[in-house]
C-alpha cells in the first residue's frame, strides 16, 4: 500500500545537496533508496509512478496555517483545509493556536491530533498559545504544551505586548526547546489600522497601520532572543524595516529568523485602491502583457490582511531579504473566512485570505521564474528550513525519514479558479490569475493524498 517507486524525475534535496535525474524507492512509508539504481531494489510488483519531466522533492512544510477547529468549522475544518493543503503540494502544516477555545492547553492539543489522525490527509503539527486565551496576561503551560506534542509556541493573530512576559516565554520555550513565533504588532502603534499607512491609505481614507507598528515588535524579539538565547521566529514580515533589523541581528549571531508570504512579496497596498491602479502601478511587470489582468473593485476586502500589504520598497526589500538568506521560510498564513464576514465595508472586514493551493505557484513566480533563486533555494525555503526550525524529522529525502514527497511541474501554466477550490472559503484575491508552477502529486508517509487531474485520491 505505501510502498512506491518515482521514476526519471529530476529528484532535489537540498538537505542532501542533491539536484539530478534519480528514481525514489518508497517501502513501507519510508524513503528506502534515491539514485539511479534506486529501482533495482525494488520488490516485484511495486507500484510505480513515471515523474519524468517533473520535480521531485520533499513534502512541502507550511508552518503558518489556521485550519479553524475547533469552534469556527464554518471557515474550515481538519479535513477541508488539510485537502487544500494536499492540493496545494504541502505534505504537513502547523496549525495556529487562535482557534475557539484557543489551544493552550494539553486537551485541546490532544483534540486536534485526534481529529487530524480521523480526518486530515496531510500531517498536522500544532503551536500553543504563548498566553492563556491568547490574552497576553498571563503564560500558558507551556511545559504541558510541549509534552503535548506542540511544535512551536505564538499568539498569532495577536501580540504579546508585555515584555516582561515575553521575556518570561522566550526563557520557558528555551528551556523546552521550542520554537517562540511572534506576530509582529505594536498595538499602540497601529490602533486600528485596516491597511499599510502611506499614501494609498490617505488617498482612501482608510486607517493607516505603520510599518513601524511591526518594525518595534520584530526590534524587541532581536533583543529577547538574545538576552535568553531562546529561537524567535518572527511570523509574516512584510515590512523593508524588519529585513534589515533581522539581517543585521542575525550577522551577531543572534537566533532570530524570519518568514514570508507570498501575498506581500507580490501585491503592494496599491491593490487596495482597485485593479486598475495596481496595474498601473506597482503591478505593472508583475505578469506577461499578454496575459489576462484580472479586475478588481477598490476597497476590495480580499487585499486585507495582517499584517497589511505594504509600499514597493517594502515589497523589493522581503525580495531581498529571501533572496540573500535573511529570510529562510516562506509559508501561506492561510485564513479562511466566510463570504458573509469578508462581503462587508472594508473597515469591518476580517483581516486574511486563503493561501494552500496557490503559494508555490506565486513563490516560483516571484523568485524562481525571475531569475531571483534557483529551485533548489526555493525548496529549502519550504522544507529543511521549517524542518530545522521546528526540530522535524522531515524537510529531507534522506533515507529512512518519512516518505512525504511533492512532485511538481515548474513550468505548468494554470489559472487559478474558484469552482476548484478544496477550502472550505474562498476569501483569496488570486483567483483569476494565470499562475505558473503547479504541484502533480502529494505523497505522505508512501500514500498519494492527492494526484493531479481527477479529483482526490480518497484518504
Ligand atoms: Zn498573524
Amino acid at each position: 500500500m505505501t510502498s512506491l517507486l518515482l521514476t526519471g524525475g529530476r529528484v532535489i534535496d537540498p538537505a542532501n545537496g542533491l539536484d539530478s535525474t534519480a528514481d525514489v524507492l518508497v517501502l513501507d512509508g519510508k524513503i528506502a533508496a534515491v539514485g539511479k539504481d534506486a529501482g533495482k531494489r525494488a520488490p516485484a510488483g511495486v507500484e510505480r509512478m513515471d515523474v519524468s519531466g517533473l520535480v521531485v522533492c520533499p513534502g512541502l512544510i507550511d508552518l503558518h496555517v489556521h485550519f479553524r477547529e475547533p469552534g469556527q468549522t464554518q471557515k474550515e475544518t481538519i479535513a477541508t483545509g488539510s485537502a487544500a493543503a494536499a492540493r496545494g503540494g504541502f505534505t504537513s502544516v502547523v496549525c495556529m493556536p487562535n482557534t475557539s477555545p484557543t489551544i493552550d492547553t494539553a486537551g485541546t492539543v490532544a483534540l486536534i491530533h485526534e481529529r487530524a489522525q480521523n480526518n486530515a490527509s496531510v500531517n498536522v503539527l500544532v503551536a500553543g498559545a504563548i498566553t492563556k486565551g491568547i490574552a497576553g496576561e498571563e503564560l500558558a503551560p507551556i511545559g504541558g504544551l510541549k509534552r503535548a506534542g506542540v511544535v512551536a509556541i505564538t499568539d498569532d493573530g495577536h501580540c504579546v505586548q508585555n515584555n516582561e512576559l515575553m521575556r518570561r516565554a522566550c526563557e520557558y520555550a528555551k528551556m523546552f526547546d521550542l520554537p517562540v513565533m511572534d506576530h509582529c504588532q505594536d498595538y499602540s502603534l497601529v490602533t486600528t489600522g485596516v491597511m499599510h499607512e502611506g499614501r494609498w491609505s490617505t488617498q482612501l481614507g482608510l486607517q493607516g497601520w505603520p510599518a513601524a507598528g511591526e518594525e518595534m515588535i520584530v526590534a524587541r524579539n532581536i533583543l529577547l532572543a538574545e538576552l535568553t538565547g531562546a529561537n524567535v521566529h518572527c511570523q509574516h514580515l512584510s515590512a523593508a524595516g524588519s529585513v534589515a533589523l533581522i539581517r543585521e541581528a542575525k550577522k551577531r549571531g543572534v537566533p532570530i529568523s524570519g518568514e514570508a508570504c507570498p501575498h506581500h512579496f507580490t501585491l503592494t497596498d496599491a491593490a487596495v485602491a482597485g485593479s486598475e491602479k495596481f496595474w498601473e502601478t506597482d503591478g505593472r511587470k508583475l505578469l506577461a502583457e499578454t496575459a489576462a489582468h484580472p479586475a478588481w473593485p477598490a476597497y476590495d476586502t480580499y487585499f486585507k490582511m495582517n499584517p497589511p500589504l505594504r509600499s514597493a520598497a517594502d515589497r523589493e526589500a522581503i525580495l531581498e531579504g529571501l533572496v540573500d538568506g535573511t529570510i529562510e521560510i516562506l509559508c501561506s498564513d492561510h485564513a479562511p473566512h466566510c463570504d458573509f464576514e469578508k462581503e462587508v465595508e472594508f473597515d469591518y472586514a476580517p483581516f486574511g485570505i486563503t493561501g494552500l493551493e496557490n503559494e508555490f505557484a506565486l513563490s516560483l513566480m516571484q523568485l524562481y521564474h525571475t531569475g531571483r533563486l534557483g529551485l533548489s533555494e526555493l525548496i529549502a525555503k519550504y522544507t529543511g528550513a521549517p524542518a530545522r526550525l521546528l526540530r522535524l524529522n522531515k524537510g529531507t529525502l534522506a533515507v529512512g525519514t518519512d516518505a512525504d514527497i511533492t512532485v511538481f511541474d515548474p513550468d505548468r501554466e494554470w489559472v487559478f479558479c474558484r469552482e476548484e477550490t478544496a477550502s472550505k472559503s474562498h476569501n483569496n484575491p488570486f483567483y483569476g490569475w494565470p499562475m505558473r508552477g503547479k504541484a502533480v502529486a502529494t505523497i505522505v508517509s508512501g500514500r498519494k493524498v492527492w494526484v493531479e487531474q481527477t479529483e482526490a485520491v480518497p484518504v
